[in-house]
């Protein structure tokens, strides 16, 4: 099987002053089709910029993108057109991400117009069904973003990159900015959507805590590089990487006598700056493992067991 997306050595580096960010460093995967993988990492780790450079709304600085086979950077802006159709964004922030004057209608029927696909009555009755389709009444076609809640511009955010009947969509933290309470629901709607349209998603967010039930695969990230790879249970039950172990010791487990007995692992100091980032290992200044070899030489990336990937000397 072919995979839908093929990223290939993909860098994103940002002129800062005279100096270089490294975004992202390196980044190497293969997304199947139906298949959703979990980025995870702090905020500030490339998480981001790697789903926005993956969908080329940035231009990468060094590696290629492969959607169906096919080298995206190598398209010209109107090639690109019908990829951009199937490649979409759901953004995090579903305060930020909608243009405060347009009408529900026009917000969801604006990919419409764009790609040519529905004008007139029948653009209206797909905004409709869209907006049924994720759960909201159609008679808010005319009404304004703020007259939503949190938890209800997002699935109008989530109807607006359904509109063009994308395969593949980066989910960028769609539920961080949403009450606890609101984030199951969404994330069981994409969970439906994903089953009934066959999508397949990048679900970027910076805790383990929600990825986990939405994951098949689950890529860690540190600092613009990638640091584990694995299934989602593996990842969970055997994490390899000590950047993932202490994440997942950070989220709180609801049986008190297990969270009790638990070793908790704090990690100390700040991420560096990833203009500036350590020698060796990027985690090597703040790793409760770290050994010699990690503050001179950067780990590679190794299969460590059957498709559970690490960068870690300890794994050398
Ligand atoms: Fe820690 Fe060294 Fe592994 Fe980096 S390479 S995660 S510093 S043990
Ligand atoms: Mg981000």
């Amino acid at each position: 099987e072919t995979p839908l997306v093929q990223i290939r050595n993909l860098k994103k580096y940002f002129k800062v002053g005279n100096r270089l960010l490294k975004a992202v460093n390196n980044f190497t995967l293969d997304i199947y089709s139906g298949e959703t993988i979990g980025l995870v990492g702090e905020s500030g780790c490339g998480k981001s910029t790697a789903g926005r450079t993956i969908l080329r709304l940035y231009e990468p600085s060094e590696g290629e993108v492969l959607f169906e086979g096919q080298n995206i950077y190598q398209l010209s802006e109107n090639e690109m057109k019908n990829i951009r159709r199937q490649m979409q964004i759901i953004f995090q922030d579903p305060y930020a991400s909608l243009n405060p004057r347009m009408t529900v209608e026009d917000i969801i029927g604006e990919p419409l117009d764009i790609h040519k696909l529905a004008s007139g009555q029948k653009r209206r009755e797909r905004v409709q069904g869209l907006l049924e389709y994720v759960g909201l009444s159609s008679e808010h076609m005319s009404r304004f973003p703020h007259e939503f809640s949190g938890g209800q511009r997002q699935r109008i955010g989530i109807a607006r990159a359904l509109a063009v009947d994308p395969r593949f969509i980066v989910c960028d933290e769609p539920i961080s900015a949403l009450d606890v309470s609101i984030q199951a629901q969404v994330v069981n709607l994409l969970k439906d959507l994903q089953k009934s349209m066959g999508l397949t998603y990048l679900f970027i967010a910076h805790d383990l805590s929600m990825v986990r039930y939405i994951s098949d695969r689950i890529l860690v990230m540190y600092l613009g590089n990638m640091v584990e790879l694995a299934d989602s249970s593996a990842l969970h039950n055997e994490p390899l990487h000590p950047y993932t172990q202490a994440l997942l010791s950070a989220i709180p487990i609801p049986d008190p006598k297990i969270e009790k007995s638990r070793e908790r692992i704090v990690l100390e100091g700040e991420v560096p700056s990833p203009i500036n980032p350590p020698e060796g290992c990027a985690f090597c200044t703040r790793c409760p493992k770290a050994m010699d070899i990690c503050k001179v030489t950067a780990p590679e990336w190794k299969e460590v067991k059957e498709n559970h990937f690490a960068a870690c000397h300890l794994f050398a």
